[in-house]
């Protein structure tokens, strides 16, 4: 998901790439917390790991092609199951037609689900953007609402949709955006043991600086894409490789 920029992949820098030897790190005989949070969780190696994201990500940012904050509403409601590249595809032509809460409220519905068919799942994100739409226009003043509480009103807006917007568009430090990336990454990362997504969060709002909270989801997310991958992590590209404790590392 990403403002209009795209950058091009990043990578480790050359320069001060960390030993690929896996390390022993301070925190390996610190056994799991109670909380469920990963034995990996110690101050000093999360301070690690965002240097490492910072060093090999400083401007991550979401991928999502939007100019205003309703657009980055309805493109992320489009993400679902959809990769950014498609919502992108789709959204081109979709603002033109649709470029404010009123059209997309009051929308032809069968048309709009052929539009947004190529995204997957299409009579639920229809119902999801006309009903957000409505909401918005009826009851916010045709503004996209700039609180959690408000956004879950919305039809189709969970906490990670709420994050998205809120982070990306607004500037908010809301919570901590847990996608599929990000989930991945905080197991691999061993920085959460949870496998629900606001348990994820929970842990990462525990042990990510509030003021990282929205950039850090954005760089673990770039770093699943690029590099550790769902299926075929690179671990040899990768410069987190002496922090990570994921068993299965491919170098
Ligand atoms: S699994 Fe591999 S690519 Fe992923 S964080 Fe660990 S070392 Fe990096």
């Amino acid at each position: 998901m990403a403002g209009k920029k795209k950058k091009s992949v990043a990578r480790a820098p050359e320069k001060n790439q960390p030993s690929r030897k896996p390390a022993k790190t301070a925190s390996a005989g610190a056994g799991v917390q109670k909380n469920g949070v990963g034995r990996g969780t110690n101050p000093a190696r999360v301070r690690a790991i965002l240097k490492g994201l910072d060093e090999a990500y400083p401007a991550a940012t979401c991928a999502l092609t939007h100019e205003n904050p309703f657009q980055l509403l309805i493109s992320t409601i489009l993400s679902a199951q959809c990769t950014d590249e498609r919502v992108n595809q789709v959204t081109s032509t979709l603002y033109r037609k649709y470029p404010n809460p009123e059209a997309f409220a009051y929308a032809n519905p069968a048309e709009l689900e052929q539009e947004i068919r190529p995204t997957g799942f299409f009579r639920n994100k229809t119902k999801s953007i006309m009903g957000a739409s409505k909401l918005i226009v009826e009851k916010f003043g045709g503004k996209v609402p700039k609180t959690m509480e408000e956004l879950l009103t919305l039809p189709g807006v969970a906490r990670k949709t709420a994050n998205v917007v809120l982070g990306t568009a607004f500037g908010i430090a809301s919570g901590v955006v847990v996608d599929t990336h990000v989930q991945r990454l905080a197991e691999r990362l061993d920085l959460s043991k949870n496998t629900d997504p606001k348990k994820i969060e929970n842990d990462l709002m525990k042990i990510i600086p509030e003021e990282k909270w929205i950039i850090f989801a954005h760089q673990l997310i770039w770093h699943g894409r690029r590099v550790c991958r769902a299926r075929y992590p690179m671990c040899a590209e990768c410069n987190l490789y002496r922090l990570c404790y994921y068993p299965h590392k491919t170098a």
